[in-house]
């Protein structure tokens, strides 16, 4: 008899992306002519950067010879990459971080989910609700929660809410937690943690002897200068943080994959009875062991980023998803709703008309629109009565959404 892991059986069958495609299959069977623009998407939609696709041809034809042919590479990933990270990324910046505690993997979605595997099951886990609920399902299909209630909400995290009056920046819990989830700039609310703001996490993270699992993917959205991008900007973050970061909204690397997690050789954590143990010790192992590194070509893209060119196309395309996100935040101010983030993040966060909840709304403006968001439910509790506008779209598909949605408001 096989039997399974049924903590999988706790995870909540509704979930968001599934809900939204039935809604608008269902609305497109009975309207075929409906020309429907998504806006709730959380994928890029312009192709890669011109020097991405050189460097990418130009690695097909190494393969393509005996002398220049690679076979299987560092698993970490190769040195031309984790250097160009170490520098560009981090060491410009004044965070004290090398080569060598650079992970190249094929997604920051599996590394957000990988890191558990070095993790005790003991630990009190903090999450922040609304969330970006691949921290949540792999907490649970790691066994470290309890069964969902009416809300959705699993016995045993400790949810962190970010609201409107707390400008979608969560207080430091007052109880003791282990491992905290932070996203800056955040999916789904834009919202981005200040140089003050996130020295406290740093400064909670240390006295509390816990980890901090900084996902930074929208570091490169961020306009306003004063924004750390990476937690290791700010004092002793080496000490008690990890970081994600991913070429997918960076540089349009969705379908491509390629991202790295920073974990900095001077972070520790503790054995059941209390010695002291290097994480970069731990990761390197399950790294090497459960993973055979990413595809040479994609490295040789990914690195093409970090050229005076490659960073030029870079800028042009964020610029391109953040005058989408302005013409969404002033679009929707000049018809009276609140909005937040598009700023330093290409998401805005829209407080829906009359208190009407998530779902109500996505269906107003999916049938009187024919424009798809997203419900802030989705993301968690505190979601509610909110909804999602992505900026990754065209400019014609937002100008045009605009229209329809302010007409119908
Ligand atoms: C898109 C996104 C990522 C990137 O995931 P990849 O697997 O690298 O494509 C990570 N975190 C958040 C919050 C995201 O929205």
């Amino acid at each position: 008899m096989v039997y399974i892991n049924d903590n999988y059986l706790k995870l909540k069958a509704g979930y968001l992306f599934p809900e939204i495609a039935r809604r608008v299959k269902a609305f497109t069977e009975q309207n075929p002519q409906a020309n429907i623009i998504r806006m709730g998407i959380g994928d890029v939609t312009e192709p890669l950067p011109q020097v991405c696709i050189q460097a990418m041809h130009q690695a097909v034809d190494e393969m393509a010879h005996r002398q220049t042919f690679k076979g299987y590479g560092p698993e970490q990933g190769y040195d031309f990459l984790r250097q160009a990270i170490a520098q560009n990324d981090f060491q410009s910046r004044g965070a004290p971080i090398t080569p060598d505690e650079i992970f190249v993997s094929d997604g920051s979605k599996c590394d957000c989910a990988n890191i558990l595997d070095i993790l005790g099951n003991q630990n009190v886990i903090a999450v922040t609700d609304p969330v970006y609920p691949v921290y949540v399902d792999t907490n649970v299909m790691a066994g470290h929660t309890g069964q969902a209630d009416a809300s959705g909400e699993y016995a045993g995290l400790v949810y962190m809410r970010a609201t409107s009056e707390n400008n979608f920046v969560p207080a430091i819990p007052e109880q003791k937690v282990d491992v905290i989830y932070l996203c800056s700039p955040n999916n789904p609310t834009g919202a981005v943690f200040s140089r003050q703001q996130l020295t406290a996490w740093v400064d909670y993270a240390r006295n509390n002897k816990a980890l901090i699992l900084f996902d930074a993917a929208y570091e490169a959205f961020i306009s306003d200068p004063t924004i750390p991008h990476s937690i290791y900007e700010i004092d002793g973050a080496t000490e008690c943080a990890v970081e994600f970061r991913s070429f997918s909204k960076t540089a349009g690397f969705t379908g491509t994959r390629c991202a790295f997690t920073v974990i900095p050789k001077s972070l520790q954590g503790h054995t059941r009875s209390g010695e002291t143990v290097d994480l970069w010790r731990l990761w390197n192992r399950r790294h090497t062991t459960k993973f055979n590194g990413v595809s040479y070509i994609i490295q040789k893209g990914a690195e093409a980023v970090y050229s005076d060119a490659g960073r030029q196309q870079i800028r042009s395309l964020i610029d391109h998803y953040m005058t989408n996100a302005r013409l969404i935040r002033e679009s929707l101010e000049q018809s009276g709703l609140k909005v937040f983030g598009g700023i330093n993040a290409p998401y805005c966060w829209v407080q829906t008309p009359n208190q009407t909840r998530s779902w109500d709304f996505f269906d107003h403006l999916l049938h009187k629109a024919h424009v798809v968001c997203t419900p802030g439910s989705g993301f968690g509790s505190a979601g509610e009565g909110y909804v999602r506008f992505s900026a990754f779209n065209s400019r014609e598909n937002v100008q045009q959404a605009m229209k329809r949605v302010t007409s119908c408001l």
